[in-house]
């Protein structure tokens, strides 16, 4: 057994894949009597298990092969199928670098996995000598998840590659990677086989409300996500929004730079007010800002009616804000100079 099936949960390893008798035909005219389906419709078909023309296009852009690509509904689902494959309930922990997203929490509490939290140094980067220590004093940490830029600082996390020198899974979630310009640990695959790269339609290229996920891996881990995942966990309606959009990729382009040239011009007007007292840089398409005071600042955004983060609860009066249209961004504006 090598050193990445050790890391598996021993149920997991013994299942066999799953399969439909339309796995062997690949074609799309047939007649199809093996699923149950309703004859009549338009979206009475089930949708392809396994994403394959969303898949060869993603290798396409990304230069890298459709076996090392897996789809998810929404990355959150990859998150949770990742804590199915590797963590034994009860036993098994992850490691966590908060501030960061709440989802990696949210699933180990679903899946009674211990968390454990080594915080960011105050300028939001990996305290390496804690990583190292806590490494050391655990034996059944399975999971890594660092995110970058990161959720809700918005810097880049650097050296993330002394992570993937354990013997754990490290999950590397780029769900902001398109609005920066520092490479994707994609290009690390070939090296790492311990190594999960996360990506979602949800951001730069708009598709929230689809949810479509992406996870870049050794084969042998997609092999294991096709094993746990639901057959049909992405929709024909949602694979074909993925897919328009990729057809389309000027437009996501245009896009991404409409909204950091909105959110260079939102940096500049932040930083002129009164109110505002740090404005941390971002890889992302949002930006943490520290107030005066966060708390009534919110509450009076709300008041009218734009929506925000607070965040002073996680780090001292900060505010998460969305770079949003030109007109959603100037009414921000206005609205935190008419404070008071
Ligand atoms: N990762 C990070 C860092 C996020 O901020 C989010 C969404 N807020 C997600 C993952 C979830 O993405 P999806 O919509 O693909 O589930």
């Amino acid at each position: 057994m090598n050193r990445l099936e050790r890391l598996v949960r021993e149920n997991i390893r013994a299942l066999k894949p799953y399969s439909s008798a339309r796995d062997e035909f690949s074609g799309s005219e047939g007649i199809f009597l093996d699923a149950n389906e309703n004859p009549f419709g338009t979206l009475n078909r089930y949708p392809d298990p396994y994403q394959k023309a969303l898949k060869e296009k993603l290798s396409q852009l990304k230069d890298i092969p459709s076996k090392n690509i897996f789809i998810g509904n929404g990355s959150d689902e990859i998150i949770d199928l990742v804590f199915r494959i590797f963590c034994e309930p009860g036993t098994d922990k992850v490691i966590t670098f908060p501030p960061t997203y709440g989802m990696y929490e949210v699933s180990a509490g679903i899946n009674n996995v211990e968390v454990i939290r080594v915080k960011l140094t105050p300028d939001f980067q990996i305290d390496f000598e804690a990583f190292f220590q806590q490494m050391e004093q655990n034996k059944n940490i399975k999971i890594v998840f660092v995110c970058s830029p990161n959720n809700p600082t918005g810097n880049s996390i650097y050296n993330i590659e002394k992570l993937l020198e354990y013997n754990t899974i490290v999950v590397v979630d780029e769900a902001y990677i398109d609005f920066s310009e520092r490479a994707s640990l994609i290009e690390k695959l070939p090296e790492y086989p311990n190594l999960i790269v996360s990506q979602t339609f949800s951001k730069a290229f708009g598709l929230a409300a689809a949810r479509v996920g992406v996870a870049y891996a050794n084969e042998s881990i997609v092999a294991l996500l096709n094993k746990v995942k639901p057959p049909y966990n992405v929709s024909a309606l949602n694979q074909k929004a993925a897919l328009e959009m990729l057809e389309n990729y000027s437009l996501v382009q245009d896009r991404i730079r409409l909204i950091l040239n909105e959110k260079e011009q939102l940096i500049n007007q932040l930083s002129e007010l009164d109110e505002v007292i740090k404005i941390y840089p971002s890889d992302a398409n949002f930006l943490l800002v520290e107030f005066k005071n966060a708390n009534e600042i919110y509450e009076n955004l709300v008041n009218h009616n734009i929506i925000v983060r607070n965040r002073n609860s996680s780090i001292k009066n900060c505010i998460r804000i969305t770079v949003g249209s030109a007109e959603e961004n100037s009414q921000l504006i206005n609205t935190l100079k008419n404070y008071k």
